[in-house]
């Protein structure tokens, strides 16, 4: 990384080491509770990579409500992480707790439908235009499905990725593009069924012609597509990318996953409906459950075709699509109201000026310190980057990041009571985020960069 405003290493390192003190010093409650949890949890966590939150805890949460939450320690944290989507309707919101009471009074899974399948569905149909939709319980799975349909409708074996995507953990995209160009696992790769090389053709984000190599191949069953990067930073489509990946996948006879389970953040329709684009499947989760479990795939009337002609009934249950739990009416009552009554268009008027103002408040903190950085936003969620350009692809992106200045910038702002989306430096706002909310982000931010850079 080059910076026009230099970066001191030994102050950025004493100046985190401080920040650790700090966060040590007010979170006993956390640090007592970490050390109880490492006896059955390892690493003290429930799932590995909590353990890569800044500190060297984690922070525990007693409750969390509409955009902030409260520690074990009773500090207050305005919460633009919002459970990295899942909660990107603010916590809890009173529509889907109501509904979701009323559902667990009620059975929670039966693996037979319940009537709120049909509300469900239909209100996906009229945000994404896809007419046929298929539940699961995360967007991993979507994901899964919908490439497991593409392949056996298509009858190839392979799926086209983006470089540096990031898509739950599905096997096939774990794969990256080597320094030669060629499609290899990505670093630490954890126990890969086969070498991805077999599975995936990687490609550069923006690359059209990338995509179309790959494609000539005349093995791509799936190209899956985050419609923006948003795993990686922020990485944004150029004008015309989408509308030449829909008609080279028509040309190659290969079906357009959208996987539009981040990229929700532009609006009711995600990206799909504000640029008017026609996957043949759109998987989504996280968000639309208001936090509760659940995860869809839709597809068109030409899929659901296929698919109805070539599967046996008999063996529908054992083919590889499903769980037992997908569909359940706890997930159903939460996604209906959620979609009904919470992720309005009402919701995103109040929260894309949010975002707007919070990536104002960091350019503005940005050059005043005269750093080579930027921010991009997509619609509710907004992102700064080590670069002073806009990343075009997933490399670039990636190339960009700072591991050290970001776990210290997580820290200092945790420290101050504001969590940051982890891994990457993303805000996202919900419904009940206000505009103090973004402030106290942009005051921090100044000062922050303000010591770090030594700037009065
Ligand atoms: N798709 C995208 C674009 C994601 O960002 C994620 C998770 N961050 C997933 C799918 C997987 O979601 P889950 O972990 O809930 O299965």
């Amino acid at each position: 990384m080059t910076d026009h405003a230099p970066l001191d290493r030994s102050r950025l390192a004493a100046l985190h080491a401080r920040e650790l003190g700090a966060f040590r010093a007010a979170r006993p409650r956390s640090a007592a509770l970490a050390e109880q949890a490492r006896a059955h949890l390892p690493g003290g966590v429930p799932m590995s990579w909590m353990v890569k939150w800044p500190g060297d805890f984690p922070v525990f949460v007693d409750r969390a409500q509409g955009a902030h939450f409260t520690c074990v320690d009773g500090i207050d944290h305005i919460d633009l992480c919002l459970g990295d989507t899942g909660a990107m309707m603010g916590h809890s919101p009173g529509p889907t707790v109501e509904a979701v009471l009323a559902q667990l009074a009620r059975g929670i899974t039966t693996m037979l439908p319940t009537e709120d399948a049909i509300a469900v569905s239909t209100e996906l149909s009229e945000r994404f235009g896809l007419p046929y939709w298929q539940f699961t319980l995360t967007a991993t799975d979507a994901n899964r499905h919908a490439i497991r349909y593409a392949r056996h409708l298509t009858g190839r074996r392979k799926v086209v990725v983006h470089d540096y995507c990031y898509h739950g953990s599905v096997d096939e995209t774990f794969a990256t593009l080597d320094a030669a160009g060629r499609t290899t696992s990505r670093r630490n790769n954890i126990g890969p069924p086969v070498d991805p090389s077999e599975t995936t053709h990687v490609v550069e984000f923006n690359d059209v012609d990338g995509l179309e190599r790959a494609l000539a191949e005349g093995d791509v069953a799936a190209i899956l597509v985050e419609p923006a990067l948003t795993n990686i930073g922020i990485v944004l489509p150029h004008a015309g990318y989408h509308a030449a990946v829909r008609e080279l996948a028509t040309s190659h006879g290969a079906l357009l996953i959208n996987d539009e389970t981040h990229t929700i953040c532009a609006g009711p329709g995600g990206v799909t409906r504000a640029e008017d684009l026609h996957p043949d499947f759109l998987v989504i989760g996280k968000s639309i459950g208001g936090g509760i479990p659940c995860g869809t795939f839709g597809f068109t009337a030409e899929v659901a075709d296929r698919i109805a002609r070539s599967v046996d009934l008999e063996d529908i249950d054992v083919g590889g699509i499903g769980g037992t739990l997908a569909g359940n009416g706890l997930s159903m009552a939460a996604m209906r109201a959620t979609l009904e009554q919470v992720m309005t268009q009402d919701a995103f008027d109040h929260m894309v000026p949010l975002a707007q103002a919070w990536a104002d408040g960091v350019q503005a903190g940005i050059d005043s310190v005269a750093a080579p950085w930027h921010v991009t936003r997509l619609g509710a969620r907004a992102e700064y980057n080590f670069s002073a350009e806009p990343p075009r692809n997933g490399r670039e992106a990636h190339d960009a990041d700072d591991f050290e200045l970001q776990q210290y910038l997580h820290l200092y702002a945790l420290n101050r009571g504001i969590l940051l989306t982890p891994f990457h430096n993303m805000a996202l706002m919900s419904p009940s985020t206000t505009r103090g909310d973004v402030d106290a982000h942009t005051v921090m931010f100044d000062e922050c960069l303000r010591e770090l850079f030594s700037r009065p």
